[in-house]
């Protein structure tokens, strides 16, 4: 204890009170209260003297006992932690992780013991509970969390629900393809009652905004969501619902003590610009292993999206090829059916086609296994280790790069294990992985070397299947840069270039969006492996300009910033690669929006600019100009209704 005391003294931080304690971030704006009270333990976050988190319960039920009651507090230590780490595959190449950190140790009337643990930083704030070897126990199961959300009156949130398991389309729920809903008032319940999809973001009205979400989570754990509100606990940590794969599977956690929980994290204040610009994700994980190579990153093209199953045979796949090669492009994502439609035997000779041509090829499988009724095969050969191993040396001899894997079972600790298996058996064949019909991903960037993106929203394949869907991508669009692509790398697969959701590009339905809104769209959505589902007849339909532009569109970033916006309305992100900046503005409306945008990194300079231009009766179009960004940095734009802009330059 003594050795303690002179660590807090030393270190300048506040000393503990009995039963409270107040942790502040390093620049002293944020602010953590954390308090045991009646044998309850509770946290509450301020930020610059606003309240986002009224006192909320902290706690765990586990199989040894009760960890949410009776509770005494025993002992507080505090530390700082200030590291610097690099990043290859997200939204941000450098990254700064700097909190104060707080542990406070907790007994319950049986002497059982847990730590919970508050990291808090100038913009997140993050806790996990610590789990020692208890009397009598060193393997124990966590039945649920009593980690509380209770958020001001009046607060309006931005949600998806968490749908019931082994619903939907051959059974294949949950997996997170669900509609947001904007602006709602806390107190609606889920559709389901199975509460909401992680992660969850909030307006706070004047207050500012807030994001909550996990990170940290693979075997180790099961994956969480929301509960729906609770007028006197608010939201809460929930786990898996019992149906989700197939049944198979606890709910909870099996953990060896001693043991961590998964982070909770919170990410808040006045503006969006903490959600956009968070890397708490990453910031609370360490990489899980080294990687066996250095993965490149790039565009890829799918034939899938448009051209559907039918195109899973060797002549279409050759025009992706050469389709790929045309645009300088990496990869062709060859998709379902490709061991019927092409047949294995010949898979070989296609790889090597695609090499001959300076273009890799990823591999479409399903995961499945026993976890839902998804058809489509390659089936059955990655759900069990020995056939997983077979089939990823097959791919790693034949030259594969990447594997899509699809059709998960849910959030349970076994389908956690089961994404970990994958990703750790693909590195060591040299093979980068995108998850589909999936959870988020949770710092898995970081985690995972070979870690590309996860779809886990309503992708671009609901475009192709109906009206709605593409009446709705402006809302989608301008939705995930505040919320679902926040947390983590989104495969959503295509700057759709066709007008029309067929090969021919004159039949079916139609895409409402102008060019520029898709082309920008190809920057707001990031992911080091990226999606630019442009189609043979696009070579010959599409202005130069627009081509040209798509030719040279990165996919990985140094940094990226906030700019403006508002979640389902509009979305304007500045993205940097190397010295050169990108901003993406998307007009998810119905109405023209004139914009006036604060540019400080390309402040007095001459920009290339390509805006959405409406014309008379049909999609927007691009018109390149150059454009003065003033001195003090300000630029003015207007966007056509579900139009949008490009503006670059480079680094002042
Ligand atoms: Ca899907």
């Amino acid at each position: 204890m003594k050795r303690f005391y002179a660590f807090v003294l030393a270190a300048g931080i506040c000393c503990c009170f009995y039963g409270k304690e107040i942790v502040t971030s390093p620049d002293g704006k944020m602010e953590v209260t954390l308090q045991v009270e009646r044998g309850r333990m509770a946290y509450s976050v301020a930020h610059d003297g606003k309240l986002f988190v009224l006192p909320s319960s902290l706690g765990l039920v586990t199989d040894f006992g009760d960890l949410t009651q009776g509770l005494t507090l025993k002992e507080v230590r505090h530390r700082k932690v200030a590291e610097r780490y690099n990043m290859t595959r997200s939204k941000t190449s450098k990254a700064l992780y700097e909190a104060n950190i707080v542990e406070a140790d907790v007994e319950n009337g049986q002497g059982q013991k847990m730590t919970v643990e508050f990291s808090v930083g100038n913009s997140d704030v993050a806790f996990r509970y610590h789990i020692p070897q208890q009397q009598g126990h060193r393997a124990s199961v966590i039945k649920s969390e009593m980690s509380c959300f209770r958020l001001p009156n009046g607060t309006t949130t931005f949600l998806c629900p968490q749908t019931a398991p082994m619903t939907g389309w051959e059974r294949t729920k949950p997996s997170y393809e669900e509609d947001y809903t904007a602006d709602a008032p806390m107190n609606v319940r889920s559709r389901d009652g199975e509460g909401f999809s992680l992660p969850c973001l909030f307006h706070l009205g004047e207050t500012g905004w807030l994001m909550v979400s996990e990170t940290g989570v693979a075997a180790n754990y099961c994956a969480s969501h929301l509960s729906d509100y609770d007028g006197e606990r608010g939201y809460s940590v929930a786990y898996p619902a019992e149906g989700e794969n197939n049944g198979v599977g606890i709910t909870g956690a099996a953990v060896g003590l001693p043991a961590y929980t998964p982070w909770r994290t919170l990410t808040l204040g006045p503006t969006l610009k903490p959600v956009v610009e968070t890397t708490v994700m990453y910031d609370l994980v360490k990489p899980l292993y080294e990687p066996h190579q250095t993965y490149k990153p790039g565009r890829y093209v799918w034939s899938w999206l448009l051209w559907q199953d039918a195109s899973m045979n060797w002549d279409d796949q050759v025009r992706f090829v050469d389709l790929a090669a045309v645009m300088g492009y990496e990869y062709v994502l060859v998709d379902a059916l490709w061991d019927e439609g092409i047949g294995r035997d010949r898979m070989p000779e296609l790889v090597k086609y695609a090499e001959g041509k300076g273009v890799g090829i990823l591999l479409w499988y399903n995961s499945n296994g026993a976890a839902n009724d998804a058809p489509q095969s390659p089936r059955n050969v990655l759900n069990t280790p020995t056939a997983r191993e077979r089939e990823m040396a097959w791919l790693e001899k034949i030259g594969v790069k990447g594997m899509k894997i699809d059709f998960f079972g849910g959030d349970k600790q076994e389908t956690m294990a089961y994404y970990e298996a994958l990703l750790s058996d693909a590195d060591r064949h040299g093979l980068q992985v995108i998850f589909h019909g999936c959870t988020i991903p949770r710092g898995w960037e970081r985690m995972f070397p070979n870690y590309v993106a996860s779809e886990a929203c309503l992708a671009s394949e609901n475009l192709y299947f109906e009206q709605r869907h593409c009446d709705a991508e402006g809302f989608e669009l301008t939705i995930h840069p505040f919320l679902r692509n926040a947390i983590g790398s989104m495969d959503w697969g295509g700057t759709i270039m066709n007008k029309r959701m067929s090969r021919d590009n004159q039949s079916r339905h139609f895409r409402r969006t102008g060019d520029v809104f898709e082309m920008a769209s190809a920057i707001m959505n990031q992911s080091s492996l990226n999606c630019i589902a442009i189609y043979p007849n696009n070579l010959d339909e599409l202005p130069a300009d627009e081509l040209e532009w798509l030719k040279t569109v990165p996919t990985t970033w140094d940094e990226t910033r906030f700019i403006d916006g508002y979640p389902g309305r509009y979305a304007v992100l500045a993205r940097r690669h190397g010295s050169r900046w990108y901003i993406a503005a998307l007009n998810g409306t119905n109405e023209p929006i004139k914009l006036t945008l604060q540019l400080p990194m390309l402040a007095g300079q001459k920009v290339d600019a390509i805006i959405d231009q409406k014309q008379k009766s049909d999609l927007p179009q691009g018109e390149k100009k150059q454009m003065s960004v003033s001195k003090s940095g300000i630029i003015n734009i207007t966007l056509p209704s579900l139009g949008g802009g490009i503006i670059e330059g480079n680094d002042a």
